[in-house]
């Protein structure tokens, strides 16, 4: 048998025309192009997460429900006890969870542009990913085509990012709000950059049976310790339970997140100095007259370089040390949009000067 044969016969054809989500190589270049937190930790808080590891069983099985952590977790986020709660192995994991106890072929939704996985994850599963475009300028949710495929297609599972990655702006509170009620399915409201906005949708569990909010630490600054988090009715979040593999959470995520979240007031000291940066990146930008800036609402700002011009800036801005992400390949309202990550003060002045110098020259 050939190979060809057995990978036919062994690997849906689905996954066969997927290309493996692809991370760029940041070596030796400032990283503005994965919307993570660029500040270390302060000494203090390095050497008390260190003490506390100390008392870890690394021989030992995880809690497999990660009670402590759980606590921590409702705690500092405010999600009350009569709420569900589930971890994931980051988001994604939970992406993954949600897909998995859907009928099989059944229709998945999202706008487009948004964040990639969730394209991705409902493809290795073979269920029905159904992209609806946003309005062109806005970004806004297009009610009217999304009205229609919810009637056509009867989506089981709706996601909705909030704010928006790539485009990085919020949908309208009366929109989400039509959807919820319209939605025949789940509605998972995506606030992985809750650390970055107000807005949020957990105070409306408790609303909608259909609401799950999902959340992430990545973005807050914890990307490599992967942990996200999923919130709704505890009966839909029971039946996730049981698709969770049992030891999902490691040992020393459940430690270092505990900690970071009862002793990481540098977190969202670090998080609020993104924000102000955030104004700051925006209006460096807006000096730029050939550029489109859209706003932003998480800790990344979208841009849109003059026509056919995107490769070129990414490519310049790589050359003189610093790594943004160019999402012109993926085209429709993407072509020609660059999306940088907001860091700090200095890395941010570098982005600005060498964007400045490509564009002059
Ligand atoms: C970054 C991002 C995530 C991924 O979060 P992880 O917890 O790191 O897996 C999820 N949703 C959106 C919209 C994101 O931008």
């Amino acid at each position: 048998m050939s190979l060809e044969t057995l990978l036919q016969r062994v690997i849906r054809p689905e996954v066969q025309r997927l290309k493996a989500y692809h991370v760029a190589d940041a070596r030796g270049l400032i990283k503005l192009d994965a919307m993570e937190n660029p500040y270390a930790w302060p000494e203090a808080a390095i050497a008390g997460l260190l003490e506390t590891l100390k008392n870890s069983a690394m021989n030992r099985y995880p809690d497999p429900e990660a009670r402590t952590l759980q606590q921590a977790l409702r705690d500092s986020q405010g999600i009350a006890s009569q709420h569900g709660l589930l971890l994931g192995n980051g988001s994604d994991e939970i992406i993954a969870m949600l897909m998995m106890a859907l009928p099989s072929k059944a229709c998945v939704l999202a706008p487009e542009p948004t964040f990639v996985m969730y394209r991705q994850i409902a493809g290795t599963l073979g269920l029905d990913f159904q992209g609806i475009p946003l309005l062109a300028d806005s970004f806004a949710l297009d009610m009217n085509a999304l009205c229609q495929i919810i009637e056509d297609k009867q989506p089981a599972l709706i996601f909705l990012a909030y704010p928006n990655n790539p485009t990085g702006n919020l949908f309208a509170e009366s929109d989400i709000n039509a959807v919820l009620v319209r939605a025949p399915g789940l509605v998972v409201v995506d606030e992985a950059y809750a650390p970055f906005t107000e807005a949020s949708y957990l105070p409306m569990l408790g609303e909608h049976d259909n609401l799950l909010v999902m959340r992430t630490l990545s973005k807050l600054g914890l990307a490599g310790l992967r942990l996200g988090y999923l919130a709704g009715h505890p009966a839909l979040i029971e039946q996730l339970n049981k698709i969770r593999l049992p030891y999902n959470i490691n040992v020393l995520t459940q430690i270092a997140a505990e900690f970071a979240l009862t002793e990481g007031d540098f977190l969202t000291q670090q998080t609020q100095t993104l924000t102000e940066q955030r104004g700051v990146l925006q209006a460096g930008l807006h000096t730029l007259p050939m550029l489109t800036v859209y706003p932003s609402e998480a800790n990344f700002i979208m841009f849109k370089a003059p026509d056919n011009q995107a490769d070129i800036i990414h490519q310049s801005l790589k050359d003189a040390g610093i790594l943004i992400k160019n999402l012109s390949p993926q085209g429709g309202l993407l072509q020609d949009c660059l999306r940088v990550t907001v860091g700090t003060p200095t890395e941010n002045q570098a982005f600005l000067k060498a964007l400045n110098q490509c564009l002059m020259a």
